[in-house]
């Protein structure tokens, strides 16, 4: 459902992406676009307005990381802002339902009708016997619509949990105390109480929920909502919360093409956590809400992400300034390279990740994707480490027999000593050429 949404995030990070350094302006001009693009994806202003000021107030603290561009970092920052605004970050609750409650936990499903309550009460039945292999019984407290307890009688039959048997001409508050009392005789682990809905918010509506919730006292009060309606979806949310109270959110039809704004308003608009999506009609169509998975995928760039914060938190900075410091005054020599290398050994995987560290991308072109790997990093440590002191500052001494001794020392061919080589003199050479520009390309002292 994010897709618009990620397109036109995207366009404005690509932008910021080929400019080395950024200005005060870059990144004004950015977050203006970025701005304007959930508006577009129907986040409500005050959310977005929000957004924007968090990012601007980060960025203009941030410390640069040397291993990462300025623009990564800001796409970063830009990450962490949408994920607190989904819900997520630092203390935040965990993804799913929470059952954590004495049984029989009690589940009451609210909201409008056609949001696809009744569908998410026999995901959720299907999810809980399954997964976690808890006993549920379903219950259907519509009495307005003829067909509703039977509905749910089906999907009970579908997700293979009992449902309450029906009984005709009682109220919802006899039904729910009904099946609480089933539940607990009959030694049940969770109940879902699916109630009646209306085409829109409505004052008997509201009671009746009120009534209902205060008699059952649910551990868990879930507000379906369709992510279709977009804005209208934050409107609802904001009444049930203000007349009801939920603890929980449930977006249904993320499989259509709703723009989203939705998901990232509802958190600020109503304080409740998204905690399922509904993403079909088939009953296995439930998902957990990841506020982190869903930022990458609205940004489309988990790779960036886990990069900064990988390299935030495995580079030795002094080593790294260090070796900045010696590739701008061109005294970079083989061990430098070792030691670089040792740092991107250190990140873990590196499939994708030397191309995007300055400096890298020239190598990790000559490699190639596929053969970057860890065993590669250490292959190339080998080799350097069996070179004498005076071979790694002057490599230009290393001729055949040399290369051979090495080669032999490192267990490995000497085209592979030839490769390196070719690669140490590449990296060299394109430092000298960065050097020529000033250095004009590291951006100094923050990003505002
Ligand atoms: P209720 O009135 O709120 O109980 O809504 P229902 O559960 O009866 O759902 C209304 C319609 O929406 C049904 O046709 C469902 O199959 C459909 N529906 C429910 N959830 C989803 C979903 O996540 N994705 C899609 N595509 N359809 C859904």
């Amino acid at each position: 459902m994010f897709e618009a949404l990620s397109t036109r995030l995207n366009g404005v990070f690509d932008k910021l992406r080929r400019r080395g350094a950024l200005s005060e302006a870059d990144v004004t001009e950015a977050l203006r676009e970025v701005r304007v693009a959930l508006l577009e994806a129907d986040v409500a202003l005050p959310v977005a307005r929000d957004l924007i000021a968090k990012v601007r107030e980060r960025a203009v603290g941030v410390e640069v990381i040397r291993s990462v561009s300025p623009a990564q970092q800001v796409i970063k920052i830009v990450n962490d802002a949408l994920v607190e605004a989904l819900g997520g970050g630092e203390g935040a609750e965990a993804p799913g339902l929470d059952l954590n409650a004495p049984s029989p936990v009690p589940i009451l499903m609210v909201g409008l009708q056609g949001s696809g309550k009744t569908t998410t009460s026999g995901k959720i039945a299907l999810r809980l016997r399954t997964r976690d292999k808890k006993k549920v019984l379903l219950a259907s407290l519509d009495v307005a619509r003829p067909a509703a307890q039977l509905q749910l009688q089906t999907l009970a039959t579908q997700a293979g949990v009992m449902s309450l048997p029906i009984v005709p001409g009682q109220s919802p508050l006899e039904i729910a105390a009904r099946a609480m009392d089933m539940a607990r005789r009959e030694l049940f682990d969770v109940v879902i109480l699916d109630t009646a809905g209306r085409l829109s918010i409505d004052d008997a509506l509201m009671s009746e929920v009120a009534a209902v919730k205060a008699a059952t006292k649910p551990h868990q009060t879930l507000l379906v909502v369709d992510a279709m309606t977009g804005q209208d979806a934050v409107n609802t949310a904001r009444n049930f919360q203000d007349r009801v109270g939920v603890n929980g959110i449930v977006m249904t039809r993320v499989d259509g093409d709703a723009r989203g704004g939705a998901a990232l308003s509802m958190r600020a608009t109503t304080g409740a956590p998204i905690r399922l999506l509904g993403a079909g009609e088939k009953l296995d169509a439930l998902e957990d809400f990841h506020p982190d998975r869903i930022a990458s995928r609205i940004l489309g760039m988990g790779d960036i992400v886990s990069l900064v914060e990988r390299a935030a938190e495995t580079i030795d900075r002094d080593e790294a300034e260090k070796l900045a410091a010696k590739m701008k005054k061109g005294t970079f020599d083989l061990e430098d390279f070792a030691s670089q290398l040792k740092q991107v050994g250190k990140m873990g995987n590196l499939s994708g990740i030397l191309g995007m560290l300055p400096g890298m991308g020239a190598m990790k072109a000559q490699i190639g994707n596929a053969k970057i790997d860890d065993k590669m990093v250490g292959r190339q440590a080998a080799i350097i480490s069996s070179m004498t002191a005076k071979e790694k500052r002057n490599p230009d001494i290393i001729k055949a027999s040399r290369k051979k001794r090495i080669a032999s020392g490192a267990g490995v061919t000497v085209q592979d000593v030839n490769r390196l080589l070719k690669q140490f003199d590449d990296m060299s050479a394109m430092m000298k050429r960065m050097n020529k520009l000033g250095q004009k390309g590291l951006m100094r002292g923050g990003l505002g």
